[in-house]
């Protein structure tokens, strides 16, 4: 039997103000970073990757998906991260398709909804609606999607644990989640230890599956979505806040590094103040992790 081709649409949810009102050290305001939603579709249904977590966003979201015409079959979670699936359950409610993630996935999920209280709700009061982490998992994490194979692909750690990304081998895609960043400034805050060389590892294994596109999670709109570009930037990113790391001995200083390094991002300051924050509190004698990742952000 013939298949209809394979094909993929991204919308972009633009970056939001934070209820913090405390300046970066460069005397920025606070924002969020662009969140990248992914459209996997045939001729008829499609999987959705990925969606936004503040009522505003969803509602634009929707309407974006709404208007592709398309049957969901499913929406589908990369990572744990609420910012890319606090939202699901209200895209599952209106395109009656279920939510979707590893196992893995979906532990760290159940962590951000009990972070919810004490991390996102106090960052957008009021603006994320509620939540469940019910997500199942599929068979060898594979779907399919009019007769062509789709794949969760396990990377370990990337900018959080137990990651994932959509692998679709037929359209050369990698849905990429937080694996790969895309012109902005990467979340390393839970990097402590070794995570910059598993995160190094998980980007290996996104090149492995020989991607012409990637979408990246947090992508500038007016990039493309050239695999070999991205991967070359996301590594020499964790390489230069590796090195960073090494020469600089407080947060703000490394702050004020990073963005002369990368002069031309525009977005992911906030990302980069907040991972730092992280970084250097752990350094402290007795740090407790999850006090050192929550307390960055305020
Ligand atoms: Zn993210």
């Amino acid at each position: 039997m013939d298949t209809h081709p394979l094909d993929y649409a991204v919308h972009v949810s633009d970056p939001l103000p934070i209820s913090v009102t405390e300046p970066l050290p460069n005397g920025e305001d606070r924002t969020f970073q662009p969140i990248a939603t992914t459209l996997v579709h045939g001729e008829r249904d499609a999987v959705l990757i990925d969606p936004p977590f503040t009522t505003d966003q969803i509602e634009e979201t929707a309407a974006w998906v709404a208007a592709s015409g398309k049957n969901i079959t499913a929406v589908i979670a990369t990572h744990g991260h609420g910012d890319h699936w606090f939202g699901a359950d209200e895209f599952a409610k209106r395109f009656d398709a279920p939510v979707v993630a590893t196992a893995g996935t979906t532990a760290v999920m159940r962590g951000n909804v009990e972070a919810r209280p004490f991390a996102w709700d106090k960052l957008w009061p009021g603006q994320i609606p509620d939540t469940s982490a019910t997500a199942v998992t599929v068979p060898f994490n594979t779907l399919t999607l009019e007769g062509h194979d789709l794949r969760l692909v396990e990377v370990g750690h990337t900018d959080t644990e137990q990651t994932s990304v959509l692998h679709v081998p037929d359209l050369g895609l990698v849905a990429a989640g937080d694996a790969l960043y895309n012109g902005a400034h990467m979340y390393i805050g839970e990097s402590a230890g070794g995570g910059l060389d598993a995160w190094r590892e998980a980007i290996s294994t996104v090149e492995a599956l020989a991607p012409r596109y990637i979408v990246a999670g947090h992508k500038n709109k007016d990039l493309d979505d050239h695999a070999t570009r991205i991967i070359a930037e996301t590594r020499r990113y964790l390489d230069d806040a590796e090195a960073a790391l090494k020469e600089c001995s407080s947060a703000t200083e490394f702050f004020h590094t990073m963005l002369e390094r990368h002069p031309h991002l525009p977005y992911g300051r906030t990302l980069l103040w907040v991972g730092a924050k992280a970084l250097y509190a752990l350094r402290e004698p007795g740090a407790d992790p999850v006090t050192a990742t929550v307390g960055a952000w305020f």
